[in-house]
């Protein structure tokens, strides 16, 4: 009888990536991101420090292996479950309101949504990214759930914490662990590299009544604006650097609370890619 092969381990992929921890996947540690393409999908090619063999290895075994060894059972569940919300819209009656481009008509229409400016499109069947560029699970049921919201009140610009809306409780701590503390730890006295990496996601710099270092307006979803706010480390007084999001009060019309955690993961992923 065949010997069955062995499941790829995180010991494994920690063997064949550099161990510098230096953050430009968007994960603090090396072992964090084996940790998160094994356990929950994220995209190998995040890191570009792969010897190219063991990347096509890696990604080939993780395929071998089936979807479920790389996502767990429940990423599956939930985009099919968002997918069964959707299968009766008409794409036409929400692409305004939730800022999306319509494509096509009828059965073959779909839906072009910019996701931390990257657009990707979104049809009843598959969520696929315009620049053929790297793409998880996740981000399909962030962008589904975004859907299957369908738009709400207009948004009415005023600000409002996380911590102030409804069923955030449980959610409020990895929202400031995935979002808020990893921004504030990879610019941490650098805000002016901070700034840069908005302005390359078109993040606007309105004047606001605010006395933080970094403060912008930056809309990682169309009708989704998060207002950022950095306040970098003062060692003379041991402070850490701290960055703060708030959101218009009508965010929750536009995505569930997990989702909300999600984007702002995601969000910190991108600035950080960004920056050197
Ligand atoms: S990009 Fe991530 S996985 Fe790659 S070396 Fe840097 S910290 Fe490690």
């Amino acid at each position: 009888m065949a010997e069955k092969k062995r499941l790829l381990q995180i010991l494994d992929l920690l063997k064949m990536l550099p161990r510098t921890n230096c953050k430009e996947c968007g994960f603090p540690t090396c072992m964090a991101f084996a940790t998160h393409v094994l356990r929950e999908g994220a995209t190998p090619g995040k890191c570009p420090y792969w010897q190219p063999e063991d990347l096509a290895f890696v990604e080939q075994t993780l395929i071998d292996q089936g979807a479920d060894s790389a996502y767990p059972d429940h990423l599956f569940s939930a985009r099919k479950f968002v997918q069964g919300k959707i299968k009766d819209y008409d794409f036409a009656l929400i692409a305004k309101k939730i800022g999306a481009r319509l494509v096509g008509e009828g059965a073959d229409a779909y839906l072009v949504i910019n996701l931390c400016e990257r657009l990707y499109r979104v049809d009843k069947e598959n969520v696929t990214p315009l620049d053929d560029g790297e793409h998880d699970l996740w981000e399909h049921i962030l962008l589904y759930n975004y859907v299957a919201e369908a738009g709400g009140r207009p948004l009415t610009g005023n600000w409002v914490p996380m911590e102030s809306l409804p069923g955030s409780l449980a959610k409020r701590k990895a929202f400031v662990r995935g979002c808020e503390e990893k921004i504030a730890s990879a610019f941490s006295g650098r805000p002016e590299l901070l700034r840069q990496a908005l302005a390359i996601l078109k993040a606007e710099f309105p004047a606001l009544e605010s006395n933080a270092e970094v403060a912008a307006v930056i809309y990682p979803l169309p009708m989704i604006p998060f207002q950022l706010l950095f306040w970098d480390a003062a060692a003379e007084d041991g402070f850490s650097a701290q960055v703060k999001i708030l959101f218009d009060e009508t965010v929750l019309d536009y995505l569930d609370i997990e989702s909300l955690v999600f984007l702002g993961e995601n969000l910190a992923q991108r600035l950080i890619g960004l920056c050197p």
